[in-house]
């Protein structure tokens, strides 16, 4: 059996560049996920106060989403002149500030703003115990998706600049790569003038400058135009902070240089798998049935560009949906109804005897394997009559590893699959069968199908 160690990165700026980029991390803040063979465990979120200083880019960032109506003077004003900005939310605020919230999501669906946490309650986070950490560490942006629905980013920043080590190595266990602080600080809240914050601003600005300003402060709104205009003439480019730590990189949340991270790269150049925007990919996430569907579908040269109408749907939960223009939509639908055609996916009878595909539902790992035993099978000739062990020319001893925890009709499949080298178990012969499969794992293994020769075409 082939084994690979897949390291996924989550929280690393290149190390290589660690003494050029002026960033002070927190240790190596790699967030090792042994997705084959080990334990998740995660490491101290990295501590900035400002990005690569190679290319002229600044940040604009804002707490404190306590108070609407300077709050949304300032939204606005970043939307008008459509400056991304970075905003890090209290989440014991959030209910008591709908406007707030629906005016952040406005500018996220423009592609504008990210929300970030600034913890539950604000309190001076040095000298809590652990366990007062990490209920207040993530309250912000748990309150934020549960208020909104909308994503969230893994940045943290703690209320008055208090961190230490104990601080950052919660915010890492609790999913956040980052730990945000500034290098430019207007001190808005202090009440100065909107001239005043603009002039600190402007005279501070540098390449990779992160600024920290407030939604509660008076003046804060009557700054931006003044700001962005200044320093855009001056070619100064607005960015969020994810995009500035992101650099050269594809995604911030995938390491380049591992196999998965590869592998999520030539996926998505190719167009068969998308990040959820132009920062993250998610590769420890979760993947719904439906959208490993799709994957396959265009893995396997399945799709077409037209969405074919005429047929019945052959799943009651995966009708034929329609944009507001009227034009059929591709997906779910399209993609489902050319998988299950190929023999490539499968539903089952629903309570009410209609077939049922549970397109939502998170794909595990035993299903996976099966799509891609198909795929193996139906489309590049592998598994019947021996051929499995004899098409695995660096296994070589042909020697199948036998997964205790796999269920008896799935057997054979996650043993080609195996044997092919697509899917990996864990140690002690282990599969883990039930346990969801992530965006990661299927980039990999689909990278893999495709690197597979085809022993003959499907029959
Ligand atoms: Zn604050």
């Amino acid at each position: 059996m082939r084994r690979a160690t897949i390291t996924v990165r989550a929280g690393g700026l290149s190390l290589r560049r660690v003494a050029t980029y002026t960033v002070t991390m927190a240790l190596l803040a790699s967030l090792w996920l042994w997705l084959l063979s080990g334990p998740v465990w995660a490491a101290s979120a990295s501590v900035v106060y400002r990005g690569p200083t190679e290319a002229k880019l600044i940040a604009l960032t804002f707490d404190d989403n306590t108070t609407v109506t300077p709050a949304l003077a300032t939204l606005r004003a970043l939307e008008k002149d459509k400056v991304p900005a970075t905003l890090f939310v209290i989440g014991s605020a959030v209910a008591g500030t709908p406007a707030i919230n629906a005016e952040i999501v406005k500018g996220m669906s423009e592609g504008l703003f990210e929300v970030g946490d600034h913890s539950w309650s604000h309190p001076v986070l040095k000298g809590l115990s652990s366990s007062a950490l990490a209920r207040q560490i993530g309250g912000g942006v748990d309150a934020f998706r549960q208020a909104t629905g909308a994503r969230t980013v893994p940045l943290f920043r703690p209320p008055y600049g208090s961190t230490d080590a104990r601080v950052a190595a919660v915010a890492g266990s609790e999913g956040f790569s980052y730990l945000v602080l500034w290098d430019v600080d207007p001190r808005d809240w202090a009440g100065g003038s909107a001239s005043s914050i603009a002039s600190h601003v402007i005279s501070h600005a540098h390449k990779g400058a992160i600024v920290v300003m407030h939604l509660s402060a008076q003046h804060t709104a009557g700054a931006i135009h003044t700001i962005v205009s200044t320093l855009r003439a001056r070619g100064y480019e607005f960015v969020n902070v994810s995009t500035m730590l992101k650099g050269e990189r594809l995604f911030l949340d995938v390491d380049g240089g591992s196999q998965a991270g590869t592998a999520i790269a030539r996926l998505v150049r190719l167009g068969f798998m998308s990040g959820y925007d132009g920062n993250y990919f998610g590769p420890a996430d979760a993947i719904t049935r439906a959208q490993v569907a799709k994957v396959a579908t265009l893995v396997a040269g399945l799709h077409t560009p037209q969405v074919d109408e005429g047929r019945p749907a052959s799943y009651a939960d995966v009708p034929l949906r329609r944009n507001s223009a009227g034009q059929a939509l591709a997906y779910p639908y399209d993609f489902v109804e050319e998988a299950s055609a190929a023999g490539l996916v499968a539903g089952a009878p629903g309570p009410d005897g209609a077939m049922v595909f549970r397109p939502n539902e998170a794909i595990t790992r035993v299903q996976l394997a099966q799509i891609l035993a198909r795929m193996a099978r139906q489309l590049k000739g592998y598994g019947s009559e021996g051929t499995a062990a004899q098409a695995l020319p660096e296994t070589g001893s042909g020697a199948q590893p036998a997964f205790a925890d796999v269920p008896a009709y799935a057997a054979a499949d996650v043993s080609l699959v195996a044997g092919l080298g697509l899917m990996s178990g864990y140690a002690g012969a282990e599969f883990r069968p039930w346990q969801g499969a992530l965006r990661a794992q299927v980039a990999l293994a689909m990278s893999r199908y495709l690197d597979l020769p085809a022993l003959s075409r499907g029959n």
